[in-house]
């Protein structure tokens, strides 16, 4: 891949909720992280990844058929895409007659991703908004994400991620350099328990978390809340003070939801959280007071 390319998942416009005002969000595949209750289980990898809907597919089998490197098949009564022999050719789903098969991911240009970013210039004026790198995670095609953001920069964007900060430091370092805010995830104080639900430990993160707080970038720390993995009292008490530990002053509270449960059954995967109940703010307050109690700034 060269270094002015990247894959692309989705490119969203008009986001609120994704650094200060009125932005474009650029999703990069590819994450070095396998969290058990990831929304968006089809952007791990860092290639495309084929999608399989099984209430359009009208089982005519042509998709097998066609792949020149037998990757598609059928178990137990479903088709199934084996990414690690798929280049991506598009035969499948081009062909196939229910529309059952889509691609997530495509490669894409710096030229191209501007192109489509700097039609909203007068929004993000308007709105001191700008451009954000997520993912998946955007560290994953580190070489990428410099260039775009500096493409941004020399545009005059304000510009910010949502990272899971899981990178080597000097790969973190320049990539943050171009970075105004960083929306950065933070998912267990302890690197055991941390491994264990997102297959890393923390050490890397919160080493990283701290350098970039204390470069004085504006650094949020975001906690997604995931039941039975990080939301006892216990668990509130020592990620206060690891933010704590690292500079921060304040987080957000993110509560886990289901949103990605039908991408796993496309993907023909287990989703792990299939029958846990979602959170909503009025659960949590408890454990953000918490938060408030050990000198952190919470909020949702
Ligand atoms: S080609 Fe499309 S409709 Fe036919 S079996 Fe494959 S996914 Fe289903
Ligand atoms: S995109 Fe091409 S290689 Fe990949 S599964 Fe479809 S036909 Fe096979």
């Amino acid at each position: 891949m060269a270094k002015d390319s990247g894959i692309v998942f989705n490119i969203q416009k008009f986001s609120v909720n994704d650094g200060p005002g009125i932005r474009t969000v650029v999703f990069l595949k590819g994450c070095p992280l396998r969290c058990r209750w990831c929304a968006n289980p089809e952007s791990q990898l860092v290639r495309a990844e084929i999608l399989w809907d099984e209430k359009k597919c009208i089982g005519c089998h042509h998709c097998i058929e066609v792949c020149p490197h037998q990757a598609v098949s059928l178990k137990d009564g479903k088709i199934t895409v084996d990414s690690s022999k798929c280049d991506g050719c598009g035969k499948c789903f081009h062909e196939c007659p229910g529309k059952a098969l889509k691609n997530e991911g495509e490669l894409k240009t710096i030229q191209e991703v501007m192109d489509v970013v700097m039609q909203d210039l007068p929004f993000y004026e308007e709105s001191g908004g700008g451009i954000t790198l997520s993912g998946a995670e955007m560290l994953a095609q580190p070489e990428f994400a410099i260039q775009l953001l500096r493409a941004a920069k020399e545009n005059g964007l304000h510009t910010c991620c949502e990272t899971t900060g899981f990178a080597r430091q000097e790969v973190f370092a320049s990539v943050i350099e171009n970075l105004d805010t960083i929306l950065f995830d933070v998912k267990h104080w302890n690197s055991d328990k941390h491994k264990d639900g997102t297959a890393v430990g923390n050490e890397l993160i919160l080493a990283n978390l701290k350098y970039a707080i204390g470069q004085g970038k504006d650094v949020l720390p975001r906690i997604p809340v995931i039941p039975g993995f990080n939301d006892s009292m216990e668990d509130a008490v020592n990620l206060a003070r690891i933010i704590k530990d690292a500079g921060g002053t304040r987080c957000q509270l993110l509560p886990f939801h289901q949103f990605g449960e039908n991408k796993y059954d496309q993907l023909g995967r287990e989703y792990a959280y299939k029958d846990v109940t979602a959170y909503h703010r009025e659960d949590l307050e408890d454990y953000r007071h918490v938060f408030i109690e050990n000198g952190i700034e919470a909020f949702f």
